[in-house]
């Protein structure tokens, strides 16, 4: 027979509280976001956390699962479960709303300020058909593009835990992805964006953004790419 399992989730408010211990049956192939709905549904109504898709889609659902971030519907519980015991917290370096939810609207800001809008060449209105989807350009923004806002990378980032202004991996890898865009209207004014202070260079290349983004993405990668072109386009003296 399968124990329950000891799960310990962070409840409080704006960054007040502490870990509530609750016990969950465990059950076959139950995911760790199984484990929170059933703590709200049958244990503790007022848990407040944040899901949608429960099909790794959305990204809504990130937490921290025994100190590392984690999409919660795309985690089965034996995959994590450590001497019987889980540790649910909300997502690091974003502020805390209450219990398990996080406020996004920092990182989605700082997406913002790194230029991550697509802004098209208006001068070339048949350009957008004429993309070559095997070209090595193109092949590059798609490796990039796959990203879903779930913020796992930024709250891995140990930069973005200390550098209020650093504007984290998912921003840099979107800044990247439209610096590589051959639709755009000006990338020097998106290099520009990326070359301001919390941008590329404050990056330590440590990688835990890679390491733990759930799409396999890499903005280790994205941000290495955006410092050369922005170092080349300082050399030509068009930043
Ligand atoms: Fe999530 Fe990966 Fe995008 Fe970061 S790069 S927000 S971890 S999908």
């Amino acid at each position: 027979m399968v124990s329950d399992i000891k799960v310990e989730i962070f409840k409080g408010e704006n960054g007040q509280g502490d870990f509530v211990a609750y016990e969950v049956p465990r059950l076959e192939s139950q995911t760790v976001l199984d484990v929170v709905t059933y703590i709200q549904r049958k244990l503790d109504p007022a848990l407040a956390y944040r899901f949608a898709c429960r099909v790794g889609m959305c990204g809504s659902c990130a937490m921290m699962v025994n100190n590392r971030p984690r999409w919660t519907c795309r985690t089965h519980v034996e995959e994590v479960v450590k001497q019987g015991q889980l540790k649910i917290a909300p997502l690091r370096n974003l502020p805390h709303i209450r219990d398990l939810a996080t406020d996004m609207a920092p990182f989605f800001d700082k997406m913002q300020k790194a230029g991550g809008c697509f802004v098209a060449d208006a001068t070339v209105p048949q350009h957008m058909l004429e993309i070559d989807p095997l070209s090595a350009a193109r092949q590059e923004v798609d490796a990039g593009i796959e990203c879903i806002g779930c913020a796992v990378c930024y709250a891995a980032c140990d930069v973005a835990a200390w550098k209020a202004d650093y504007v984290g991996p998912a921003a840099l890898n979107r800044a990247w992805t439209l610096v590589k865009d051959e639709r755009v209207a000006d990338v020097n004014w998106y290099l520009k964006q990326v070359a301001l202070d919390g941008g590329c260079t404050s990056c330590h290349t440590q990688g835990a953004c890679s390491v733990h983004c759930p799409k396999s993405l890499n903005p280790s990668r994205s941000i290495a790419g955006l410092k050369q072109a922005m170092a080349n386009a300082f050399l030509k003296g068009v930043l």
